[in-house]
């Protein structure tokens, strides 16, 4: 992985702005993974796509993430804090290592008197999930990424499955892809509720990027206006460098 310069980074985020969430997370991808195409970033684990971008938020912004949670019993507002190193699943090597890996392991799970083979999901199959009309999210994605099932050796139809198998498959799936699904352990001060809450980090990071991106552009529209500087120069610019400038603009 590679730390995006700011020029890159804006181009992304630009691309990213009228795109779906799945969209965006691979933008960024693209400008921290440059030897990867867009088809292999695509089919890369949902889990896998996280763990990188927990690393461009540590490259990017540190380790140190500041959340907000809502407990979902009295409606307090939580202040939530917590390092990237507490929810990364993986080690960073091999992240690094396995950056480029496809999500070609076919899984295995017996329920219900069910014999059940599945792939976890990637973001290929976020992205035609979305388009598909009038199907539950949920089984739709099962049935693009379960691959075989058998009652008695018998084939039988994914949307044929009881709930309590389809609950069962995504279960195994979560498990099989635990970095997917990043969830915290919450209690409320106000009434002791206890909750997981889900952490998001595709719809954090963009959040944080969008902010960073509006200041960067207002940072490049003052220096542009009191210097004349191109927006691809002032980008260039260390950010210590680019820092000092805009105190001088402002005395
Ligand atoms: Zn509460």
């Amino acid at each position: 992985m590679q730390m995006p310069s700011a020029a890159d980074l804006l181009l992304a985020w630009e691309r990213g702005l009228d795109q779906s969430p799945t969209r965006r997370a691979l933008a960024l991808l693209a400008a921290c993974l440059p030897g990867g195409t867009q088809d292999k970033l695509a089919n890369l684990s949902v889990g896998a796509r996280d763990a990188h971008l927990l690393r461009l938020r540590e490259l990017l912004f540190g380790d140190a993430v500041a959340a907000v949670s809502e407990c979902p019993n009295c409606g307090e507002r939580l202040d939530v804090a917590f390092s990237t190193n507490d929810v990364r699943h993986m080690g960073v090597e091999k992240i690094d290592a396995d950056s480029m890996k496809p999500q070609t392991q076919a899984h295995q799970l017996h329920a219900g008197g069910y014999d059940i083979k599945y792939r976890i999901p990637t973001s290929s199959d976020l992205l035609a999930i979305s388009t598909a009309d009038g199907i539950e999210p949920q089984l739709a994605l099962l049935q693009r990424c379960v691959t075989e099932v058998q009652q008695n050796g018998i084939p039988v139809q994914t949307n044929a499955l009881p709930d309590s198998v389809i609950a069962a498959i995504s279960k195994d799936m979560a498990n099989a892809d635990p970095q997917a699904q990043i969830e915290l352990g919450l209690v409320c001060p106000e009434c002791s509720h206890a909750w997981n809450a889900l952490f998001d980090i595709a719809a954090f990071l963009w959040n944080e990027i969008h902010a960073w991106a509006k200041r960067m552009l207002h940072e490049v529209h003052t220096l542009a206006r009191v210097y004349g500087w191109r927006e691809a120069d002032i980008l260039a610019m260390s950010a210590r460098r680019r820092q000092i400038y805009l105190e001088l603009a402002r005395t």
